[in-house]
């Protein structure tokens, strides 16, 4: 029989993941705090606890699907976790992760840390994937039922390590599509709708991975040649930017950002490496 296994938290991730789950006949309680995000999953055939403890009481797996740490702790919090693994896949920091791990472990439950690269509407499809981290027995002992939701990358044992991985990956695309909107906000000032600019911003878009190969070397290297492009041109770029905005009257808090960091790179003596070299004025500073 498939392992039963308990949901708690029915936002939009975590309901998808309990279709997902009943698809493949695994017998799934939930508990949300709004009980009626559970009612078409019931209806499905999902059995609703009516408490946390209930919740947790009717399966050894437990997976939380919640909007950070902090909702773990007020679903937790006086509840009897002894004996379980709870399997976290909430955003949140990696240090507020590592602290969830050590309190999990004081009340006797083991905690794998997930982080999920996929939109609900494609969880369980073959193209989304989660990190995991924390022990790898416990990780094994799932992984069967966990890639349900989406093919299983253990990272390592260190509990921080696949929330390190999910914020680093969002780091990126939620500046990306910030940068998405703004550059829309730029044309749309002038008039221009974004479906008449979208065709070039698409391609834009897809080209950035050409640019990855080689300023991943440059980087492990720490040498960042600039004969092609250099920072001291793309910082004029990015004052240009600033300029196109605050002539057009947008919001220029993002762009602004991507100036001072190319004006930093400049002071630092990076202005003739190319543009991977804001990575030495982004990383923590040495000692
Ligand atoms: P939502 O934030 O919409 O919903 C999360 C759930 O958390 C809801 O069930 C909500 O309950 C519950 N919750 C929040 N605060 C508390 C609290 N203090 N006590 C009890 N329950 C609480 O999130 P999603 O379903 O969209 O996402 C879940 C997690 O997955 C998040 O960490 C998100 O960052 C991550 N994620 C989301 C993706 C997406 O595309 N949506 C993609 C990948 C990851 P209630 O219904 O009562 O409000």
């Amino acid at each position: 029989m498939s392992t039963p296994l308990t949901v708690i938290g029915l936002g939009p991730m975590g309901r998808a993941m309990v279709e997902k789950f009943l698809d493949h006949g695994h017998p799934t309680t939930v508990w949300n705090r709004t009980a009626s995000r559970a009612d078409g999953l019931v209806a499905r055939g999902a059995r609703r606890a009516a408490t946390p403890q209930e919740a947790l009481d009717a399966s050894r797996l437990v997976i939380l699907s919640l909007t950070d740490y902090d909702a773990m702790h007020d679903v937790l919090d006086g509840a009897v976790v002894a004996g379980k693994t709870i399997v976290n896949l909430s955003s949140d920091t990696p240090g507020k992760t590592l602290r969830a791990a050590a309190w999990l472990a004081e009340r006797g439950a083991e905690l794998l840390v997930g982080g999920v690269m996929a939109p609900a509407p494609l969880v369980g499809e073959p193209a989304a994937y989660v990190f995991y981290s924390g022990p790898r027995e416990v990780f094994e002992a799932h992984r069967e039922t966990l890639a349900v939701i989406g093919r299983p990358d253990h990272l390592g044992e260190d509990h921080s390590l696949a929330q390190l991985f999910y914020q680093a990956q969002l780091d990126y695309f939620l500046t990306a599509l910030a940068g998405v909107v703004h550059s829309l906000a730029l044309v749309g000032a002038a008039g221009v709708p974004a479906a008449r600019f979208a065709p070039y911003l698409k391609e834009n878009v897809e080209s950035i991975a050409m640019y990855l190969d080689e300023a991943i070397a440059d980087i492990d290297r720490g040498r960042y040649p600039g004969d092609l492009a250099d920072i001291v041109m793309m910082g004029a770029t990015a004052d240009h930017v600033v300029g196109a905005g605050e002539e057009a009257g947008v919001d220029v808090v993002l762009p602004a950002a991507v100036r001072a960091l190319y004006r930093r790179a400049v002071e630092a003596g990076h202005g003739r490496d190319n543009w991977a070299a804001l990575y030495e004025v982004v990383k923590p500073p040495a000692g």
